[in-house]
């Protein structure tokens, strides 16, 4: 069977090696994962105490509307309700967005690296890719515009950018907001927002009054610690939230996700405690860095790019340890590796773990 030819150029998503297999493959016992950017606090207690509630629904379908949930999400935001779209994950919100704007003949701009589904997606559908390099780490919002043209139908921003962490400010962003065509929507991607501290970090939502054209897509699996559950939501204009829910599948959140989100919504404090917790380990990790004189992104999200050396061979000799992290090889910056920000105790130890390596002391073996 064939399939569109433009898929052929694509792989399915390969997630990070899975637990089980490297303790199997290299006879360990404990393994701390850090390359997917979950939470390693895990989630609020109160998730599980209100999934109990749902043992006796398990037959019915969905509120595919998403009710209550969005009935919180759109005063926690400060937004109306029509103003949100929920998704199976931000992943499948990029994949809805995208499959309702493009098509052939158009073009979608986006930094290089960045977050790999909208440059996944585009090709999909058959739109033009115009990606645009980061200027040390940032997205270069200048050289974006200078590709915008009447074709343009998505502009991504993905603030903090995964992987570098870095961020675009607000005057810059409304600098762009100010001279982009309406014609192209702007979409800020804003995973890692509940993690983003720096004062001068934009203030998408209150923006949105003001251009038609923005978009700020959430979602519940970073902070709030709910990756299995997929789910995440877009914020924007009501009239334009209601095209773009034609092409959602009609349950595309589980009853299980609804209640979780709006579980997770309610402990205040679990949040808080997981951003200072992460404040404090990304100081961890640039305190390292700036001892060992390795270059870094300052990070607003809960994971650090840092240029270890071999990204592949560094990642490997980790993995021996029990210790899972993104090589920048396959994120485009094949000269370091991302980290999640873990424990302090998970920090420590695979920082000794990298200071043996940069410092090549005790000599590994290589395996590669
Ligand atoms: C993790 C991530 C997503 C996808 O998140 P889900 O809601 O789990 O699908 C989207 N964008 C960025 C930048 C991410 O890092």
């Amino acid at each position: 069977m064939n399939v569109k030819p433009q898929l052929l150029s694509l792989k399915a998503y390969s997630p990070g090696k899975p637990i089980d297999e490297v303790k199997r493959q290299y006879g360990l016992t404990k393994i701390v994962k850090l390359a997917s950017n979950e939470n390693p606090f895990g989630c609020s207690e109160k998730v599980g105490e209100a999934l109990t509630s749902l043992a006796d629904q398990f037959a019915l379908y969905p509120d595919g509307a998403a009710y209550a949930l969005r009935q919180k999400v759109a005063q926690h935001v400060g937004v109306q309700p029509e103003q949100l779209l929920f998704g199976s994950g931000l992943d499948e919100v990029i994949q809805i967005i995208s499959r309702a704007l493009l098509a052939e003949g158009t073009n979608t701009v986006m930094a290089k690296p960045t977050f790999s589904q909208y440059r996944h997606h585009a090709i999909i559908e058959n739109a033009e890719l115009r990606e645009i390099p980061l200027k040390d780490g940032t997205h270069d919002l200048e050289a974006m515009l200078g590709q915008v043209d009447e074709n343009t139908k998505i502009v991504w921003i993905c603030n903090p950018n995964n992987p570098t962490g870095t961020y675009v400010n607000e005057a810059d962003l409304i600098s762009f907001l100010n001279r982009v065509p309406k014609t192209a929507l702007v979409i800020m991607d804003e995973a890692y927002y509940e993690y983003a501290t720096a004062d001068d970090y934009p203030n998408t939502i209150s923006l949105l009054d003001q251009y038609e054209n923005l978009i700020v897509l959430r979602t519940f699996s970073k902070a709030y610690g709910l990756a299995a559950f997929r789910i995440g939501y877009a914020v924007g204009r009501a009239d334009f939230i209601e095209k773009l829910d034609v092409t959602r599948l009609p349950f595309n959140t589980s009853s299980i996700a609804q209640v979780a989100a709006l579980a997770a919504l309610e402990d205040k404090e679990f949040l808080e405690n997981c951003i200072n917790e992460n404040t404090k380990g990304l100081q961890q990790y640039y305190e390292f860095c700036e001892k060992h004189n390795i270059k870094y992104y300052p990070s607003q999200a809960n994971f650090v790019f840092m240029e270890v050396g071999d990204g592949n061979e560094v990642f490997q000799r980790l993995l021996q340890k029990g210790y899972i992290v993104r090589s920048g090889a396959g994120l485009g910056l094949p000269n370091g590796i991302r980290v999640t920000v873990g424990n302090q105790e998970d920090n420590e130890q695979i920082l000794a773990l990298l200071e043996e390596i940069v410092t090549g002391s005790p000599k590994e073996e290589k395996c590669l």
